[in-house]
């Protein structure tokens, strides 16, 4: 009576985490890990602290139109 079941934070599948087949606990499968480790190293790549200038993003978004004058 000591299994715990919980659920994959990816998928939300229940993992028997005494099950000696629970390898990539706490996600379901090597697949759920992957896509969280994904998500987290896109997260990474936000540079949290660096903001971009709001004209920077404004010249991005309208192209050379009207950009000089
Ligand atoms: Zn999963």
């Amino acid at each position: 009576m000591t299994d715990r079941n919980v659920p994959c934070p990816v998928c939300r599948t229940l993992v028997n985490w005494d099950s000696p087949e629970a390898h990539w606990r706490p996600f379901c499968s090597e697949r759920c890990q992957t896509i969280d480790l994904g998500g987290w190293l896109q997260e990474e790549n936000r540079i949290p602290g660096v903001e971009v200038p709001e004209e920077f993003l404004d010249e991005l978004d309208t192209g050379d139109e009207s950009a000089n004058e």
